[in-house]
């Protein structure tokens, strides 16, 4: 078995790095950081994000017949590897509903959608979350009923994150009134704009004081969204209806692993490597500390272990299987992962890394205080890693369901 990139796959990454060297300048990367709290993207962010798209790299992955390049989900990951390391940016297909829609969509709208995501004239939010139901996702009663060749929606959700800078909302609801549980779901991708849509911010911890640039899961801002009577075409449905629990969780679990996914929390144990080559923030005492290395050894093999498992599910995809818990089992490991490196730099700078960005006495602007509290944030998000081990405990291993 040879575990080495291909020559080609190597290539992409050299071209990648090459141009993010050249036009990454930090003017864009502050452009693309201010996009999350809902000015937009700016003329230069934009400009950037096109020059990714006319080099194929926005859908590597996708097929040749929407605009895609039709390459493998292996050089999907380097894409994402690339563009996440050098600036939080999440490109190659992964996060955008698209996959999705390749899984469970109908010809018109694989047509309609996919080529519009590579355009990014389409971008989609995640109305899954509800006030009431998050984690009990079955719960969900946001309704849309059926009325001639239209639905009606009617309802909240909550957490979807990017609703302000999106044209679609990749939306989970009850079209089955008398239905329970599970069953009676559907998803219809709903654009924006249509009349009875409300948007409301709703600010995260990482808003006030703002998480500098660099941190990882910076998310300051997620929203409420509303739906008043809102009329949509029943050509929406994404799937067969009442088939929307199945449709979903397939589209999570595509959503769910890539390399941007490991990277959130494998780039903070890199942070402690990086104090150890380069001094900075630590002091030659705790470079020398054996009980740093220690620590320093355990979380570089960790972040290994993050990597491996995201590529064992993509490899998985690749060869035409479905992964299920081996997904969830990623999810369990990285953010967690991401909370004990977090934790970790805490105890090893001591308690300026704990201070927030606007102190006097942090240390760089308080990225430390401010990726620990992401790290906690992707525990939660997507998906909690308390219902992660639930899929893994009967889907990896077989075991029954709890009764209550
Ligand atoms: C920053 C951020 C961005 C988000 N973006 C989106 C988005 O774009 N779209 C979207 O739809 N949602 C989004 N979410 C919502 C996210 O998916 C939910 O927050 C998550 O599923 C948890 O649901 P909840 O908040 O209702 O918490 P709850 O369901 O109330 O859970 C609270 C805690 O209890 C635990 N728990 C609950 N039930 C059980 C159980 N049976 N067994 C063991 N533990 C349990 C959970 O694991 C969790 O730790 C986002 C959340 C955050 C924080």
């Amino acid at each position: 078995m040879d575990f080495a990139f291909s020559a080609e796959d190597n290539e992409l990454r050299a071209s990648i790095q090459a141009f993010i060297k050249e036009h990454l300048t930090e003017e864009v990367r502050r452009d693309l950081q201010e996009t999350v709290v809902g000015e937009g993207y700016t003329s230069r962010a934009r400009k950037f994000l096109e020059m990714i798209r006319e080099r194929g790299w926005s859908a590597v992955s996708w097929p040749t017949q929407y605009g895609g390049q039709g390459r493998s989900r292996i050089a999907q990951f380097i894409v994402e590897e690339e563009f996440h390391r050098a600036a939080g940016l999440g490109v190659g297909g992964g996060g955008t509903g698209a996959p999705a829609i390749l899984a469970s969509g109908t010809e018109a709208q694989k047509q309609e959608f996919i080529p519009g995501s590579i355009s990014l004239d389409i971008i989609f939010c995640q109305g899954y979350s509800e006030p009431q139901c998050g984690t009990d996702l079955a719960g969900i009663r946001c309704r849309a009923t059926r009325v001639d060749d239209t639905y009606v929606i009617n309802g909240q959700k909550i957490y979807t994150t990017n609703a302000q800078n999106s044209s679609h909302i990749f939306l989970m609801v009850r079209t089955d009134p008398g239905s329970h549980r599970h069953a009676g779901l559907s998803v219809l991708l709903v654009p924006m704009n249509t009349p009875g849509i409300t948007v409301r911010p709703l600010w995260t911890i990482q808003h006030d004081p703002r998480a500098p640039a660099t941190t990882t899961y910076a998310e300051p801002r997620t929203n409420e969204v509303f739906f008043d009577n809102v009329v949509v075409p029943a050509s929406c449905l994404l799937g067969a209806e009442g088939d929307g629990w199945r449709v979903a969780q397939r589209g999570l679990n595509l959503d769910r692993v890539g390399a941007r996914r490991y990277l959130i929390s494998v780039m903070r144990d890199e942070d402690i490597v990086n104090f150890l080559k380069n001094g900075g923030e630590l002091s030659e005492e705790k470079r020398n500390d054996p009980s740093v290395r220690d620590k320093v050894a355990e979380l570089w093999i960790e972040g290994q272990v993050c990597r491996l498992m995201t590529m064992r599910s993509l490899s998985i995809e690749e060869n035409g299987g479905n992964f299920t818990y081996e997904g969830s089992a990623e999810k369990v490991f990285a953010p967690e992962h991401g909370v004990r490196a977090t934790e970790a730099i805490s105890q090893i700078l001591g308690p300026y890394a704990q201070l927030l960005n606007g102190s006097s006495l942090a240390i760089k602007e308080g990225v430390f205080a401010h990726n620990l509290l992401g790290a906690f944030q992707s525990t939660v998000n997507h998906g909690s890693v308390q219902v992660m081990r639930d899929q893994v405990a009967r889907k990896g291993l077989g075991m029954p369901r709890q009764k209550s």
